[in-house]
């Protein structure tokens, strides 16, 4: 069986989704495969930067999106030895006016999928795992296979790869990642608790412990449901039966919880080598893969959507000739390299604070540090975290808005 279309999207995530609705919105026939039956479940990604929102807004979906978003208040940023115990210092981003939507991916992705599949131009397959692609100077022709084990031919003018940065297509392309490999490998817990009580007078977004015994990043998404604990690999045997007992030691204080999920990542710095191969273009965290300290990687990946389904549906309506396809490369491949690099700036310059702490072998050395810094010291401390204010206000590098360029 062949399957006819436009074009052929590969990954259902948040930058494959977007790039159907665009298509979609731009009367381009496409389809989109998935191979997880269902939209994530962890949340992820949360903060959508302005661009994002003008993208989301042009797709009707906007207000939506922001409805959904169960965090308003983004006024400090804080580190503490423990959730519940000392406060080592906080950044007030009040004046930074942080212009996020703080809308976690498992909220964001059903969206999406709504949106995407309630066009006409867009057929949205799950539970279909794409396997190979062929091409010529004509079209591509991929075939992919449905999760009861039938196979399918789907040809079309154009592929995006959306696959992730795992990218299946990308290997198979045998195109390269360029930069620095795995720096570090994490635990992503997601899990279900009512901190209000421990976050009176300093809400706010992020909170990075710095117990020595359970260090990591509270991203808190609902402070009354729902919260992520990012926390590094110690590298031990049977590592994850002990995650729930560093998770309470990062907690630091008696409250009910259920986790949820965990899940594992590894920080890449990577840009891929190129963006195009023919007719097939990488899009989203296929062709990049950031530090999530910037939270940059989808709101970098949606602009490569927009920027992308922009010169493809002007060359798809005779508007504009195929050689206007190669902007997207020169244009969107800087933007990711610079905010590689700045995403691993902001995750390293995250350890000028426990220098300027200064070595704590255990929570009861720390906790007595922090309470007993001299003037001097509290200084040295307040401005190591005034140095993260770049990490939390900086929008990264994007392309240039191509409807605002003529030709
Ligand atoms: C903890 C954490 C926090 C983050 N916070 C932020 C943030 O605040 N802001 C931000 O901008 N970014 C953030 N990111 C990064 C963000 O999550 C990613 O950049 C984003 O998910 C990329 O979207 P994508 O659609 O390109 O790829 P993905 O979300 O990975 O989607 C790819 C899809 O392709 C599918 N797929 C793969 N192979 C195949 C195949 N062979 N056939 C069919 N389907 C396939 C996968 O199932 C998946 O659904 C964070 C990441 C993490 C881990």
């Amino acid at each position: 069986m062949t399957l006819r279309t436009r074009v052929l999207i590969v990954g259902g995530g948040p930058v494959g989704l977007t790039a159907s609705a665009l298509l979609s919105q731009q009367g381009i026939e496409n389809v989109v495969v998935e191979r997880r039956r269902n939209t994530i479940r962890a949340p992820a990604a949360h903060v959508l930067r302005p661009r994002t929102l003008e993208v989301f807004d042009r797709l009707g979906i906007g207000d939506e999106v922001r409805a959904a978003a169960p965090l308003s208040d983004l006024d400090f940023i804080t580190w503490c030895a423990t959730l519940g115990g000392t406060e080592a210092g906080r950044l007030d981003t009040r004046s930074d006016r942080l212009d996020w939507t703080h809308c976690p991916q498992n909220l964001l992705e059903p969206i999406l999928q709504r949106h995407s599949e309630s066009q006409t131009p867009a057929r949205i397959l799950r539970g279909v795992d794409w396997t190979d692609l062929e091409q010529d100077g004509d079209g591509v022709c991929a075939t992919v296979q449905h999760d009861d084990g039938r196979e399918e031919r789907i040809e079309a003018s154009w592929l995006l790869a959306a696959d992730g940065a795992g990218s299946p297509v990308r290997r198979q392309l045998d195109i390269a990642m360029l930069g620095p490999g795995p720096q570090i490998r994490m635990w992503m817990v997601h899990f279900e608790a009512d901190l209000r009580p421990l976050m009176e007078g300093r809400s706010g977004p992020l909170f990075w412990v710095l117990n020595p015994q359970a260090p990591g990043t509270f991203i808190v998404h609902d402070p009354a449901r729902s919260i992520v604990f990012m926390t590094p690999h110690f590298g031990v045997e049977n590592e994850e039966e002990t995650i729930s007992a560093r998770l309470a030691a990062a907690i630091g204080a008696d409250i009910e919880l259920c986790i949820v999920s965990i899940d594992q990542w590894a920080m890449h710095v990577q840009v891929a080598e190129r963006y195009r191969e023919g007719r097939v273009f990488l899009i989203g965290d296929a062709a990049h893969r950031f530090p999530p300290s910037g939270g940059l990687g989808l709101n970098t990946g949606i602009a490569d959507a927009d920027f992308l389904v922009h010169q493809l549906t002007r060359v798809e309506n005779d508007a504009a000739d195929p050689v206007c396809l190669d902007a997207y490369e020169r244009e969107c491949r800087p933007c990711a390299e610079t905010n590689a690099h700045e995403s691993f700036e902001n995750a390293k310059r995250l350890a000028e604070i426990s220098t300027a702490i200064g070595p704590c072998p255990d929570l009861v050395t720390l906790e007595t540090r922090l309470n007993s810094l001299s003037t001097e010291e509290r200084k040295q401390l307040d401005q190591a975290i005034e140095r993260q204010r770049s990490h939390f206000a900086s929008h990264g590098r994007l392309p240039p808005d191509p409807r605002a360029r003529p030709g």
